[in-house]
């Protein structure tokens, strides 16, 4: 055993109150996990906090309470023999030294109490096994015994135990392997890498909402295409997104081949992971090719086309996020938008005129800088004359979009006449007349004829009632 003290990661006095529960109760303590990992590897301090104890939990987190300001309600989860409390904004999950054992179709094991060490083994991997005695005689002494310190240093996920063991017992650790390599940029050694491989259809009895936990943060890591590409390696993917499967691989007829939108999608990802941190902006660029495997053809004349994949892929994103169980709300309907626009500014970009991008302003609203965000973040050309080219073609976009926004106000687009004003003009009651009217006045301020005002509108309200057979009996 490693003889190595780590007091400083227990500055927080909450550490010193824990020890003396601990002493009074007579059991043995220790803080475990993410918090220890996170304290080596200097990744800021933990908001959550584990404290494992051979003993009982519950006791001790109420033990905690009893001596610390404020004496903060425990929660107790009495099922699974946890308890967790809350102070100076740390949240602190305490629970007995357990011994697990598992069955096939589950992963919940059975559970009895056991040692530190036979708790230390259940945990998944080596980095997140450490632990940090906080008993008064041995307070931050390291407790290592699978060798985590090294693997922090080398930069390696490895699991305690035999991995094909590890990951059929429990398979949504396959999904935090591959979370930790892309979160930490760590790699996974090659036994556990190949365990995963093996045991990769076991992901289908972990529940839906627990996989999607894991995608968003690998979605939300600094370089997302890292675990997207493991995903794809270990044979993941299929049982998860499909769809971005379907993308994957060449194909060239007659000479013409298009690209592989797979590893397209992946550069994109980490495109727009250098310049937002929205998630779902992030889910957008994941799944805005996803309607190309679908509408793929062959035309002699044109080559590969991806007829309407924008609208077919928009149509998909509502089935997968139904799938995975994910939000059906504005979430999933802004991931939609952005698919279904995605090529908007693209065909924009060649030619600017103030009319389209009205329009595009006026289809986006209030999501228009995300989507050229999202566009900007597509150009994974490798030419640098056509990339500063396309980069250079979306700043006259932005400007334009700047430029008209500013004169024509349509971002958040409200009618100038409202229905009632032409019910009155031309004394009409609720009918189709009247969504006439109010279209071609939007129709023609989005194409310019008119500015985005009361009296020009009302001007062409008048105009146009007249030119459909109204009577104008009201122009106050
Ligand atoms: P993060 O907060 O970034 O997710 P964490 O390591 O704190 O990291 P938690 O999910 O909070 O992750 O888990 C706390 C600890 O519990 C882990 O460090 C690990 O020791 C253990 N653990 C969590 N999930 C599993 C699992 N599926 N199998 C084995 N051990 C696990």
């Amino acid at each position: 055993m490693t003889t190595q003290n780590y007091k400083t990661a227990l500055q927080n006095p909450v550490f010193r109150t824990v020890s003396k529960a601990t002493s009074k109760l007579q059991f043995d303590s220790y803080v475990i996990g993410g918090f220890v990992r996170d304290f080596i590897l200097q990744r800021g301090d933990a908001k959550d906090i584990d404290i494992v104890t051979v003993g009982n939990g519950i006791e001790l987190a109420q033990e905690v309470a009893l001596l610390l300001p404020g004496k903060p309600k425990v929660s107790v989860f009495k099922n699974y023999g946890t308890a967790m409390l809350k102070t100076a904004g740390i949240e602190l999950e305490f629970v007995g030294a357990r011994k697990e054992s598992y069955s096939e179709e589950s992963r919940n094991p059975e559970v009895e109490t056991g040692t530190l060490e036979d708790d230390q083994n259940r945990r998944d991997f080596t980095i997140n096994a450490l632990a940090l005695s906080l008993n008064e005689d041995t307070f931050g002494d390291l407790l290592d015994p699978f060798n985590g310190i090294e693997d922090l240093k080398k930069k390696i996920i490895r699991t305690p135990l035999d991995p094909d063991i590890t990951y059929s017992d429990d398979p949504l650790r396959m999904m935090r392997a591959i979370r930790f390599a892309t979160q930490l940029d760590f790699t996974i050694e090659a036994k556990s890498l190949a365990a995963i491989t093996k045991n990769a259809d076991r992901i289908k009895i972990i529940s839906k909402e627990r996989i999607v936990d894991e995608l968003h943060k690998i979605l939300a890591s600094e370089v997302p295409s890292k675990g997207f590409a493991l995903l794809h390696k270990t044979k993941l993917l299929p049982y998860i997104l499909p769809e971005l499967v379907a993308l994957q691989g060449i194909d060239e007829k007659e000479g013409q081949r298009h690209k592989d939108n797979f590893w397209h999608t992946l550069e994109v990802v980490d495109n727009i992971a250098q310049t937002t941190d929205n998630l779902w902006l992030r889910w957008a660029a994941l799944l805005h090719d996803i309607g190309k495997a679908p509408t793929k053809r062959f035309d002699k004349k044109i080559g590969w086309t991806f007829h309407a994949h924008e609208f077919v892929g928009s149509k998909m994103v509502y089935k997968l996020f139904k799938r995975l169980k994910m939000p059906l709300n504005d979430k999933m309907k802004f991931v939609q938008k952005m698919v279904l626009m995605s090529s908007r500014p693209i065909v924009l970009a060649s030619e600017v005129t103030d009319s389209a991008v009205r329009r595009l302003i006026f289809d986006a609203g209030e999501y228009v800088e995300d989507l050229m965000t999202l566009c900007e973040a597509d150009i994974t050309t490798k030419n640098p004359k056509k990339f500063r080219k396309y980069h250079n073609n979306f700043q006259l976009v932005r400007d334009k979009i700047v430029e008209v926004e500013e004169r024509d106000h349509v971002r958040t687009f409200q009618p100038p006449v409202s229905g009632e004003e032409i019910m009155k003009t031309f004394g009409l009651k609720p009918s189709r007349e009247i969504g006439v009217i109010k279209e071609a006045i939007k129709e023609a301020i989005l194409e310019g004829e008119i500015p985005n005002e009361y009296e020009a509108a009302k001007a062409f309200m008048l105009q146009k009632g007249t030119a459909i057979g109204l009577e104008v009996v009201s122009t106050e």
